[in-house]
C-alpha cells in the first residue's frame, strides 16, 4: 500500500521518496512509491500531472489500494525526487472544492440531488434531478454559492469508523467501508469523498454558472470556479473589446448598434432586391432583343449563381427560345428553357458534364453546373451553345 500524502496535506508538491515496485504493463511503464502526493483518477476529478526524477507523469491510477505512476521511461535510482505540478493540481482543487459548494447550495434552495460531476479541461459540469432550472433560479443559486465562497467557510477532511459515520448527516451514503473520508464544509455540508480540496472556501475565488440544459430529465449546469472563472471573464472582455473597437462604441452601446445594423441590413436586403429586379428586367430585355441563333446566351463577369438562375427563369418566361448563362465569378453555368424544347436539360447537363469536370444537374426545365476554372466553365458553355444551335438547325 503507498501512504498518500494528499490525505495529509493537498498543498504538498515536492517530496523524496522510494520506489517500491516497477511494473511492465501493455500499455506502458509504471512505478509504485512508498509515499505520494500524486492524486490518482477518482471521483471525477482527473489524476495530477508532474515529475518524478525529471521524468514526466503520464497517467496515476488507483488499483486496489496501491497508486499507479505512468511514467515515459523507468528511473534508474531507487530514491526519488517527485514534484507534482502544482497549477493543475490548484485549478482541480478549485473546481472539485466548487462543485461540492454549488451541489450542497442547490440542494439547499431546490431539493435537487446532483447524480453526476465531470470535470473537464475548459469547464465542469454537474446534473442535478430536477427538469429545469430558471434563469432567476440559476441567478439565486450563483449568488448564494458566491456569498458562500465570501463567508471563507474552513474545509476540512477526515477518516471516520462506520459507526461515526451513522450520527453524521451526510448527503449520500459511502460506497466504502473501510477508510471513509469525510470532506465537511463547515456549516454547510459533510461529505463522503475521496477528491482534493481547498482548505476554505475563499480559496475558490469565485464560481460563475456558464448555461443550463436539459439532460434525460435532470438538469445539466456548466461552470467554471477560480483562475478558470477569471480566464473566462478576461476571454469576453477581450470579445466585447473587439466588438467596441468594430463598433466604435462604447460596451453600453453595442446591442444598440447591433440592431440599428441588423435593421439597415434587412432594409438594404430589400433594396438590393428592388434593384437586381429592376437590373434583371433591363438585361433581359437587352439580350432578347441582340440574340442570335437559336438560342439566348450570355457569360457575365460577376453574377453569383443565385442571380444567374432567377435571370434564366425570367429570360426563359419571355422567350421560347433556350437560355444558357455562365458566369466567371463562381465558374458556373445555367442552362433553361420554358418548356418549349424536348430537350431535358438536367439529362443533358448529366450526359456532357464529365468532358469539363463540372458538376451539378437539374430538372428537365433547368440544370447547373459548377466548374474547377473559367476555362471549363467556357468550354462547357460554348460546347452547349454549339449543342443546340446544330441540334436546332
Ligand atoms: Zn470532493
Amino acid at each position: 500500500m503507498s501512504k498518500k500524502l494528499y490525505y495529509d496535506s493537498v498543498y504538498l508538491t515536492e517530496w523524496q521518496t522510494l520506489i517500491s515496485e516497477t511494473l511492465e504493463r501493455e500499455d506502458g511503464f509504471y512505478v509504485i512509491l512508498e509515499e505520494t502526493a500524486f492524486y490518482p483518477h477518482g471521483g471525477g476529478q482527473p489524476c495530477d500531472e508532474g515529475h518524478i526524477n525529471g521524468i514526466p507523469v503520464i497517467d496515476v491510477i488507483s488499483v486496489e489500494d496501491k497508486v499507479l505512476h505512468k511514467l515515459a521511461r523507468l528511473p534508474e535510482e531507487t530514491k526519488v525526487t517527485c514534484k507534482v505540478d502544482w497549477n493543475r493540481r490548484f485549478d482541480h482543487m478549485q473546481q472539485h472544492s466548487g462543485q461540492h459548494l454549488l451541489s450542497a447550495v442547490c440542494r439547499d434552495l431546490y431539493q435537487a440531488l446532483t447524480v453526476s460531476f465531470h470535470l473537464g479541461t475548459d469547464y465542469s459540469t454537474i446534473d442535478v434531478e430536477q427538469p429545469e432550472l430558471t434563469p432567476s433560479q440559476l441567478a439565486s443559486l450563483e449568488n448564494e454559492v458566491n456569498r458562500q465562497i465570501y463567508q471563507n467557510r474552513s474545509i476540512v477532511s477526515y477518516f471516520v469508523t462506520q459507526e461515526e459515520v451513522a450520527h453524521l448527516k451526510l448527503v449520500k451514503q459511502p460506497k466504502v467501508t473501510e477508510n471513509i473520508r469525510i470532506v465537511e464544509i463547515q456549516g454547510v455540508e459533510y461529505n463522503a469523498c475521496g477528491g482534493t480540496h481547498v482548505s476554505s472556501t475563499g480559496e475558490i475565488g469565485m464560481i460563475k454558472l456558464l448555461k443550463a440544459e436539459k439532460q434525460k430529465g435532470n438538469t445539466r449546469i456548466y461552470f467554471k470556479c477560480g483562475y478558470r472563472a477569471w480566464e473566462e471573464f478576461n476571454e469576453s472582455l477581450r470579445i466585447l473589446g473587439v466588438l467596441s473597437s468594430k463598433f466604435n462604441t462604447g460596451k453600453d452601446e453595442i446591442i444598440d448598434r447591433i440592431e440599428k445594423w441588423e435593421n439597415e441590413q434587412k432594409q438594404l436586403q430589400a433594396e438590393l432586391m428592388d434593384l437586381k429586379e429592376k437590373n434583371d428586367r433591363y438585361v433581359a430585355k437587352e439580350l432578347l432583343s441582340s440574340q442570335e441563333g437559336n438560342l439566348v446566351a450570355h457569360v457575365f463577369e460577376e453574377k453569383s449563381l443565385k442571380d444567374l438562375q432567377s435571370l434564366a427563369v425570367k429570360l426563359a418566361s419571355e422567350s421560347d427560345l433556350p437560355v444558357l448563362l455562365a458566369t466567371f465569378a463562381e465558374n458556373k453555368v445555367v442552362f433553361a428553357h420554358n418548356g418549349s424544347s424536348t430537350l431535358s436539360c438536367g439529362a443533358f447537363f448529366k450526359a456532357h458534364l464529365g468532358k469539363c469536370n463540372g458538376k451539378g444537374g437539374g430538372s428537365d426545365k433547368i440544370a447547373q453546373a459548377g466548374f474547377p476554372t473559367s476555362e471549363d466553365a467556357l468550354a462547357f458553355y460554348e460546347f452547349t451553345r454549339r449543342q443546340v444551335n446544330e441540334n436546332s438547325d
